[in-house]
């Protein structure tokens, strides 16, 4: 649908789907499983303030800026939508995302559940997903197992957990992450699904009757 010819205007706009979900639910595994089993799914370049990390490279994986340079482009209006996690700010550029979606292109989001909310409010167009654990029995099972996370810290994880989850019915559509495979199809068959809505493809019945 939108691999039409570069210049042609495409025959929708691209879709933006959030995901969200608690620390600890596989959400980054989720996603790499989705985006190889669809390659044309863009990825929205986030900004933060938070450091680089070895292996993380300038606007491939953040674009990089300071507390203040991250003030400054929300105040500029530049930002779609943020957070602050774990002291430091997360946040969509507005500029590259509406090219990307003015093209056609569909995005894949990664964003806390807070900035999942502001884009959905700020572009209801938006597709969020929320994505659950089986059980809180799970979730601590696999912070245990990740190993990054101990005591007091997975503590604060599980109570965060405890107040994301019933924010649930906030979201678009809520899947278990209770295989991986199946997850990423469930999500796959979600934004298969939501690029067929009749309201985004633009002139479907002329393009039916004139062709
Ligand atoms: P990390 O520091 O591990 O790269 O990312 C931490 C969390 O920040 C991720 O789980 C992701 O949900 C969130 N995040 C990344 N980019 C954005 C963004 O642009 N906006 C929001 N709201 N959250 C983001």
């Amino acid at each position: 649908m939108s691999g039409t010819p570069e210049t042609e205007t495409p025959f929708r706009k691209g879709l933006l789907v959030c995901v969200s979900g608690p620390s600890g639910v596989g959400k980054g595994s989720v996603i790499d499983h989705v985006r190889e089993r669809t390659p044309d799914i863009a990825h929205s370049v986030s900004v933060t303030s938070r450091p680089k990390r070895d292996g993380e490279c300038e606007g491939v994986s953040y674009y990089f800026r300071t507390k203040e340079e991250f003030q400054r482009m929300l105040a500029n209006g530049e930002i779609l939508e943020y957070d602050i996690y774990l002291n430091h700010y997360y946040g969509t550029p507005i500029a590259p995302l509406m090219e990307l979606i003015q093209a056609g292109k569909d995005v894949l989001f990664d964003l806390t559940v807070s900035g999942s909310l502001m884009l959905k409010e700020k572009y209801p167009d938006a597709v969020t997903i929320f994505l659950l654990p089986p059980s809180m029995t799970d979730l601590r099972k696999r912070l245990i197992c990740r190993g990054t996370e101990k005591g007091k810290v997975l503590e604060r994880r599980l109570l965060e957990a405890s107040v994301e989850i019933p924010k649930a019915d906030l979201f678009d559509y809520a899947v278990i992450n209770d295989d991986l495979e199946l997850a990423s199809a469930r999500i796959i068959a979600i934004i298969e699904a939501e690029k067929h809505r009749y309201h985004r493809q633009i002139g479907i019945e002329d393009r039916i009757m004139n062709g």
